[in-house]
């Protein structure tokens, strides 16, 4: 069984089943199905084949999914890229990956017609139509480039389906997906068949995502988070996807509201941004069955304010590129313990260790450690990454852990992220959760800066509500609710805080602001 197979049977089984509802209109399984079979007939006719690398520059629309199931349906692998990366951080990853054909937005094309010629291992580009004065741009391009830049939509309507599903091993891989990259240059995960499959399948059945779930796509799919959690877990159950093109407060309301949807998954952030609009109120959100959150830490505050003004209960999970990415989840049969990162989902195993390998004990920190079907085969063309990350079957994270008595895991902060303060530990998420706390702080994010006497010291940043909150009111508050040394030294206070497109706060750029 694989991701392709369970959407082929679905359109068999309930042809009329939406599939995806996009911008104002429904697409069935039995629709989307035809469509995947005829853009693959279309790839193939330009040479894509079994084990060749395609890279996608899009966003949250139907092309994406048109694009991921057809690359699949020939055993090809799919590179999924932030659309709005930098022309340079997109050409590193199109180079490093050897992507044969890209696949991309529109209001790429002026980047597409200045890499023609740089991108040797491109043979061909693929240009999704949103605007309406594309089509003439792309006949209005030199014919040198016309025989390498194709429509996206001549493709698919010009194209008969004539493709049956190649058939893969467990091994090849489905997807390619370059990480954030914590160090150096990002790295690309190799997700095989078997990996993206599996997680796709445990976090449907850990999560009870059925045939009836209707779930909004707000998360961006070029994300591994949204990928399985938002994409493939629901597509192969038969679910409904409702595609949010950009992330907005009001256009998840609006969604929610009008399709009565049963599940969103977001980040932190998007949790934040759900919580302060003015205009969310407990009817938007009275269908929905689950409320997920991962990506980073959700502040308990934020959860418990989240809760209460909505009446849904949110269930935390993690995970990371590298395992498809979900490790472990709040159970919904049991009490999910806010704070916590939940346990094993199905058929993956988590253990916090020492600098050896070996396990801590209950209630100690260490690095937490992932096994499973889930996990990566390794990074593309890096073996010494790959043989550092992956250890005796271990996939190490990077993140610190501890474990409870009951198997619940929680994250205590990225390694790296930890400060140092005249020899002690701060884990940036402590602080981080203390402020949240705050009636009048919208958000804030914590980092360590060199101290000439103490080595780091602890700098908050701070988005307030309340325009009078002062630095030394700050100060009185954290005092009391963390040691001394735990205190930050300075409070700055920003409009917004940086973010990633998936919402993730980017400490490493607020680093960048001290020095
Ligand atoms: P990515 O590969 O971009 O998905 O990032 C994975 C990283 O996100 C992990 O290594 C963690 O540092 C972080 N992360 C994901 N989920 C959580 C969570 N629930 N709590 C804390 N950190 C998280």
């Amino acid at each position: 069984m694989s991701l392709v197979s369970r959407v082929q049977q679905i359109a068999r089984e309930h042809p009329e089943k939406v599939a995806y509802h996009f911008m104002g209109k429904d697409t069935s399984y039995a629709e989307f199905e035809q469509s995947v079979e005829k853009f693959a007939t279309a790839l193939k006719s330009i040479g894509i084949e079994k084990g060749d690398h395609v890279g996608f520059l899009l966003g949250n629309s139907p092309h994406f999914l048109i694009s991921l199931y057809a690359t699949m349906r020939l055993g090809a692998t799919a590179v999924p890229i932030n659309p709005i990366y930098t022309p340079d951080e997109i050409s590193y990853i199109v180079k490093n990956s050897d992507a044969k054909a890209i696949i991309a937005l529109d209001a790429l094309l002026p980047l597409v017609e200045k890499a023609a010629g740089v991108f040797t291992s491109v043979e061909n580009y693929i240009i999704c139509e949103t605007q309406p004065d594309t089509a003439d741009k792309l006949r209005a391009l030199p014919d040198a480039l016309k025989t390498k830049v194709k429509s996206f939509t001549l493709l698919l309507s010009d194209t008969s389906p004539d493709s049956a599903p190649v058939e893969v091993s467990e091994d090849d891989n489905a997807v390619i997906l370059y990480t954030s990259g914590t160090t150096g240059q990002p790295k690309g995960a190799m997700l095989t068949y078997s990996n993206i499959y599996s997680n796709a399948r445990d976090v449907a059945e850990y999560l009870s995502i059925n045939t009836n779930d209707r779930v909004i796509t707000a998360l961006p799919v070029f994300h591994v988070f949204a990928l399985t959690v938002v994409v493939n877990a629901p597509l192969l159950v038969g679910a409904t996807l409702l595609l949010v093109p950009r992330f907005s407060p009001q256009d998840v309301f609006d969604i929610a509201k009008e399709h009565k949807a049963t599940v969103f998954a977001g980040v932190p952030t998007m949790y934040n941004f759900l919580y302060q609009y003015p205009n969310g109120n407990v009817e938007d959100f009275s269908t929905l069955r689950l409320a997920i959150s991962g990506g980073s830490s959700l502040p308990v505050a934020l959860l418990h304010n989240f809760e209460e003004k909505f009446k849904v209960r949110i269930s935390e999970g993690y995970g990371l590129s590298e395992a498809s990415p979900v490790t472990c989840f709040n159970p919904l049969d049991r009490d999910r313990k806010p704070g916590s990162i939940g346990t094993n989902i199905v058929n993956v195993e988590n253990k916090v260790v020492n600098e050896l390998g070996e396990e801590v004990p209950i209630g100690k920190v260490g690095e937490l450690v992932v096994r499973g079907p889930n996990v990566m085969k390794g990074y593309y063309k890096m073996p010494e990454e790959t043989e550092y990350a992956i250890r005796n079957g271990w996939l190490y994270t990077g993140d610190l852990a501890r474990q409870d008595e009951e198997g619940y895991f929680y994250i205590v902060d990225r390694k790296k992220d930890m400060i140092i303060v005249g020899g002690y530990n701060v884990y940036p998420r402590e602080v981080e959760e203390v402020l949240f706390g705050h009636p009048s702080i919208v958000e804030a994010a914590v980092v360590g800066v060199p101290d000439p006497t103490f080595g780091e010291e602890v700098l908050a940043f701070v988005v307030k509500k309340d325009p009078s909150l002062t630095e030394a009111q700050l100060h009185d508050y954290c005092s009391e609710k963390l040691a001394k040394y735990k205190v930050p030294k300075r409070f700055e206070f920003l409009e917004e805080l940086p973010k990633n497109t998936t919402g993730k706060i980017l400490r490493r750029s607020l680093k960048k602001q001290t020095v």
